[in-house]
């Protein structure tokens, strides 16, 4: 056929998380790259899904998410960040995060706008402001010493920003750095966008992955900023169920009601059944996601442990559950080419941070999944170790 189409994101591949996890299943190689749990969500969460499935929970939900959830979630987010939430109008449940991101975005952003992202920033981001119409301006975290604590630059951002820019993105706990964000830097942001008419949008799926003893430092806790800001979050990453696709958009009325224009004509709405077996485990069982730092910090440092004798280097992560490691000492080849070389002549898949990154990215560092069972992690060690 000689038919062709003017492609609306021309610039835009398959995903990297695509790509090496369908290299790691082709070629048997153990799978660090894309990050998923390979374990299952509580019995008990499962028990009550499988409850409402069997007690009528089988059509649509209403298109803002089951009442009982969003309650669960403002009852949370009050206890959690301070924050008073009303769970009618400014909290909505949607596909995963993201479709909040995208419905976000696409609420927010109009054609012209500029947004702002910090690299490495998570690939869908830019496709999403995009087809909005939108410009993506990209700041680098910066890098310290050690080659492994990411940070805002303030003064870039501050210089970044002019009357064009709509949205800033941020992603803290950040995917793939592990870097987190302080009260203190809260207080920069506000400090900058105080005089602009921007709006934040503020990632933070990995809210309850954070590690040592640090506290999560949510936009949503800050009175100044939360005026301005929608907070997407995932149950994906917290209750080991990246498969359900079930998240959240956490906003002030008046930018929940745009949200909403979107998201209805988006998805609609998001599996019932799951959302009641969600809404019911949230309240019985807050330990669950009260204890994950610790269940995922034995993880990090478990694996962490396993490469001591290796010739990578690597300091542990402050949050998620990815590992970056550092591969100077062992080979001078650009990320994704070693990446997907390492997959299939050494079994071992990960993922590189360049694709990231707006700009050449030269580090020599692969970031790699811990949400695994301890044999898988041993496995993963010991090739890793041979390298
Ligand atoms: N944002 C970040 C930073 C992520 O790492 C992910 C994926 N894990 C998502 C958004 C998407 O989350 P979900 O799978 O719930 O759509
Ligand atoms: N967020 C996951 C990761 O960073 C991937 C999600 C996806 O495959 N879209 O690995």
């Amino acid at each position: 056929m000689n038919r062709s189409i003017t492609s609306k994101l021309p610039d835009v591949g398959t995903t990297i998380f695509t790509i090496m996890s369908q290299l790691a299943a082709d070629t048997d190689a153990i799978n660090l790259s894309q990050g998923f749990p390979s374990f299952d969500p509580p019995d008990e969460l499962l028990s009550r899904i499988w409850h409402h499935l069997n007690n009528g929970a089988n059509q649509y939900a209403p298109m803002t998410g089951v009442p009982g959830l969003r309650v669960a979630l403002a009852e949370k987010t009050t206890r959690l960040q301070g924050r008073i939430v009303d769970a009618d109008h400014e909290i909505t449940i949607c596909c995963g995060a993201t479709e909040g991101l995208f419905s976000a975005i696409q609420a927010i952003v109009r054609a012209g706008d500029e947004v702002i992202v910090f690299d490495p920033a998570y690939d869908s981001y830019e496709p999403a402001i995009s087809l909005a119409g939108g410009v993506t301006r990209h700041i680098p975290l910066t890098v310290d010493k050690s080659g492994f604590d990411f940070a805002i630059d303030w003064q870039q951002l501050a210089d970044t920003i002019s009357g064009k820019t709509r949205l800033i993105v941020l992603n803290f706990p950040h995917n793939p750095t592990g870097a987190i964000l302080q009260d203190a830097d809260l207080d920069k942001l506000a400090e900058i966008v105080r005089s602009t008419d921007c709006y934040l949008l503020s990632d933070e799926v990995y809210e309850h992955i954070v590690f040592d003893g640090e506290p999560h430092c949510s936009l949503l806790a800050h009175d100044e900023l939360w005026e301005r800001t929608l907070v997407i979050s995932s149950f994906g990453k917290t209750f080991h169920a990246t498969g359900w696709k079930v998240g959240y958009c956490i906003a002030p009325n008046y930018l929940s009601a745009e949200f909403r224009k979107v998201h209805q004509f988006t998805t609609f709405s998001i599996s019932t059944p799951v959302q009641h077996g969600i809404a019911d485990f949230l309240v019985s069982n807050p330990e669950f996601y009260e204890e994950l730092p610790v269940f995922y910090q034995r993880k990090r440092d478990f694996f962490c442990g396993l490469l001591k004798d290796s010739r990578f280097n690597l300091q542990p992560a402050h949050s998620t559950f990815f590992q970056i490691l550092n591969y100077a000492e062992i080979s001078s080849e650009i990320d994704k080419d070693l990446a997907i070389r390492w997959t299939r002549d050494n079994g071992i898949a990960s993922i590189p941070l360049s694709v990231f990154c707006e700009q050449p990215f030269t580090g020599t560092r692969l970031r790699f999944c811990f949400a695994k069972d301890d044999a898988t992690l041993e496995a993963a060690a010991e090739k890793l170790c041979d390298l």
